[in-house]
């Protein structure tokens, strides 16, 4: 395999130590191949808000083994998932389920053009959507961290019809609509950016992109791959209170397993095939053992809303690791959105990617050199956002906070 796995930033090269290979998970612990236990706030990446492996999870999963694995053809859960998905979603009416979130992102984008009839696309630098060609473009996340924002191999002409913004830069936005708004075919934003380490929104930012995508007739699409269900039942457009043309989904919706969905206005979601004539298919979408660990995940996070546990967790750990590394005089930021969190060391504050990048890569492969050694996994790069889960709680925001206490910095 390259670089010996099938994701990059799985070779924590970035901070220079070896890979990681995971025996099992429960709960908030990881165990490795060689017995060492870790508290993992990776969590998959983003999935698991319930922690690994919870028992309505286990159990969907497997009373569907039984059953089958595939089919290809339709089941009661994937409408049981859709309809959830509807209800949960303020903008979203229509939705298609796919089975990742690179292809809910190309395939909205898609749409986004066949509505137009324009091309252009507007992204924002360190904003990670996913490795198709139009959006492989100042992208965060392992890109990023592997020095390959903009990949080779990516057609010039496909290059050229993204435009690149900084996040949060609404008067650039404004100004490019000014030139060219009668071409821009679609905005597609993470509400909260979560791949150049993270990133608020800053207060104008959600609703000047929403006024300005209606006023030119373009399409506002939220990668809500990381956030959808994350921050709020609703995702971001729930939190912020702005609604969005199309969102797409990714990560949660699967309970772990392979996933992603795109949906939104039915006008727009009605001109996707068979009903329309824009084209997109997939012989595993809508698997059923997907279906059966997204729909037991939303059902748990319906009847038993975690978020303000996890904003109380949340704030415990940014507070916490605000007052230590003051204290000890280490410069730094603590960026956090709900169970979302970033610490950027050297810089004192980041709001886009051009200042996430000034933050000091050694200093962060000390830290999560040092919090590995103590038995806590963080992701292996700043551009990358920790997560928390319901398995968190004060011993384990304490493990974190007493690892910042002892953190050497330099070596
Ligand atoms: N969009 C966002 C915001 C993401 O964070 C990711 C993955 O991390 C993707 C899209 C791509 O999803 P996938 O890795 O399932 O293709």
């Amino acid at each position: 395999m390259p670089g010996g796995v099938n994701s990059p930033v799985r070779s924590f090269a970035a901070v220079e130590e070896e890979p990681l290979f995971i025996d099992s998970g429960k709960g908030a612990v990881l165990v490795d191949v060689q017995g060492r236990r870790y508290t993992d706030f990776v969590l998959g990446y983003g999935p698991h808000i319930l922690g690994h492996a919870p028992q309505a999870v286990v159990s969907a999963i497997r009373r569907q083994l039984a059953a089958g694995i595939s089919y290809g053809s339709n089941t009661e859960a994937e409408l049981l998932l859709a309809e959830k998905i509807v209800q949960m979603v303020p903008s979203i009416e229509m939705v298609r389920l796919v089975n990742s979130g690179t292809e809910a992102t190309m395939s909205a984008l898609r749409l986004a053009r066949a509505s137009t009839g324009r091309d252009l696309v507007v992204k924002f630098e360190g904003g990670y959507h996913g490795h198709s060609d139009s959006l492989l473009v100042a992208a965060g996340s392992g890109a990023a961290t592997h020095g390959v924002p903009s990949s080779p191999g990516v057609p010039a002409a496909t290059a050229a019809d993204t435009v690149v913004l900084p996040y949060n830069g609404i008067a650039e936005v404004a100004d490019l609509f000014m030139r060219l708004g009668d071409r821009i075919a679609a905005v597609i934003v993470e509400p909260v950016a979560g791949n150049m380490g993270v990133v608020a929104p800053d207060p104008e930012f959600l609703p000047q992109l929403r006024r300005l995508t209606s006023l030119h007739g373009s399409v506002l699409i939220f990668d809500e791959v990381m956030t959808g269900f994350r921050l709020a039942q609703g995702g971001a457009q729930e939190l912020y209170g702005c609604r969005p043309d199309l969102t797409c989904l990714g990560k949660v919706i699967g309970g772990g397993l392979p996933v992603g969905a795109y949906g939104g206005r039915k006008e727009l979601m009605s001109l996707m095939s068979p009903s329309g004539p824009v084209y997109q298919a997939g012989t595993m979408s809508g698997n059923p053992l997907v279906m059966a660990a997204g729909l037991a995940t939303l059902e748990q996070l319906s009847s038993q809303p975690p978020y303000d546990y996890l904003e109380k967790t949340g704030s415990a750990m940014e507070d916490g690791a605000r007052a230590v590394l003051r204290q000890r005089g280490i410069g730094s930021a603590v960026n956090r959105v709900g169970s979302m969190i970033s610490l950027f060391f050297g810089v004192d504050s980041v709001r886009n990617y051009s200042e996430a990048a000034m933050a000091s890569r050694s200093m962060f492969a000390r830290f999560h050199q040092q919090l590995r050694q103590l038995g806590v996994l963080w992701p292996p790069s700043q551009m990358e956002s920790a997560f928390l889960c319901v398995a968190h709680g004060a011993g384990e925001v304490d493990q974190v906070l007493s690892a910042l206490a002892s953190y050497e910095p330099a070596v």
